[in-house]
């Protein structure tokens, strides 16, 4: 059975959480991606169908979410913690239940940690990431797994409740589905990584007798680009990447400025980092992208993205230099300050972490 890798007490535990509350706050990561914001809203539709009465349930994304994700069902009653500070406050002052998504730390929520952490009501982690820390009341974790979409829909399937079987032909069950596709397709490049388990295609199977349209959810995420994301694209691989051949790497960065000259919107450069792994002998590739700083800050942030291949790890390079983590093959981090001293400090450190072949 699908469900079976939920260790099934967790899941009876999460189930009754869910079905007791009445105000839950559904969060996911800064920067939130496919997966994110797949997982969220699969979870939302859930909690709206199945409330034993109206259960008010509202998820909350730190920052703004990228246009291409827009259409997904649920995604207009998303509320962003950073344009609406005090009403999401509000909301997750006044929760009884938080459920956290495809994170693994709450510092992952960034402003809307704190309100998190100091509401002592019982919390949900469901994530895929390595070494979640202990701040949920259940952690369901299992960082083998394709995507948290992935463990969504196992975990729906643990509580009896086919997310696609038995709603076959309900609007909710085909909305819970889509945005789990979503998620599966987009962490797994479209199942081109972390993508060789067959029962991800048994979930695929799912989804589709529940009626996702696969094509359309794929035209929707991946072909709605503007000009000006395709020509930043361009300029980045033809402009801005330079190769560091011994060691198999690939490094690109963007300037605010570089970034205004193509009208940068959040999500623009979302896939830049995976391209030069299309090279027959690049296999790390590292991405930085220079911000704005933070309200109350003086330091542009410059985020950094982090990919590779095979047994060749980034996740600890970006853990010890930049703050952050991920996974083997994905990782990322911040840096504080202008892009060149990020760029410098990166190409200071890589040759301790990075392997030469
Ligand atoms: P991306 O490069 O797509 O932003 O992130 C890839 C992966 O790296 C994410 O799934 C997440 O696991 C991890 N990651 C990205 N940024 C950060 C960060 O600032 N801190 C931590 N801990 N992990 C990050
Ligand atoms: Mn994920």
């Amino acid at each position: 059975m699908i469900g079976d890798t939920i260790d099934a007490q967790k899941a009876a535990e999460a189930k009754k959480l869910m079905q007791d509350a009445q105000h839950v706050v559904i969060f996911t990561h800064m920067g939130p991606d496919g997966d994110a914001m797949g997982s969220s809203l699969a979870i939302w539709h859930f909690l709206k169908a199945n409330g034993e009465g109206e259960k008010d349930v509202t998820v909350i994304v730190p920052n703004a979410f990228p246009s291409f994700l827009a259409w997904l069902p649920g995604a207009d009653q998303v509320l962003v913690f950073e344009q609406q500070p005090d009403v999401c406050a509000a909301r997750i002052a006044e929760a009884d239940l938080c459920i956290c998504l495809d994170f693994n730390d709450p510092k992952r929520i960034a402003q809307a940690s704190d309100h998190l952490v100091q509401n002592p009501c019982p919390k949900i982690l469901i994530d895929h990431h390595l070494d979640p820390t202990d701040f949920a009341t259940v952690t369901i974790s299992h960082p083998e797994a394709s995507s948290t979409c992935e463990l969504v829909y196992k975990v729906l399937s643990a509580f009896s409740i086919q997310p696609s079987g038995a709603s076959e032909h309900s609007e909710i069950g085909l909305q819970i589905a889509t945005c789990i596709y979503t998620g599966l397709m987009t962490d797994t490049g479209n199942f081109s990584y972390n993508s060789n388990n067959p029962e991800l295609y048994e979930i695929i199977a799912a989804l589709m007798r529940a009626g996702i349209q696969k094509d359309q959810i794929y035209d929707r995420v991946f072909n709605q680009s503007t000009e000006d994301r395709v020509r930043l694209t361009g300029y980045s691989l033809y402009r801005k990447m330079r190769l560091y051949s011994e060691h198999h790497l690939a490094l690109i960065t963007l300037s605010i400025d570089e970034l205004k000259q193509f009208n940068y919107k959040q999500g623009d450069t979302e896939g830049i980092v995976n391209m030069p792994l299309q090279m027959e002998d690049i296999f790390y590739s590292v991405f930085m992208r220079e911000q704005e700083p933070k309200p109350g800050t003086t330091k542009n942030v410059v985020k950094i993205s982090f990919r590779s291949q095979g047994d060749r790890p980034v996740n600890i390079m970006a853990g010890d230099v930049f703050r952050g983590g991920g996974h083997m093959n994905a990782a990322g981090g911040e840096y504080y300050g202008s892009i060149q001293a990020a760029a410098g400090l990166f190409l200071r450190e890589y040759p301790k972490y990075l392997k030469k072949e």
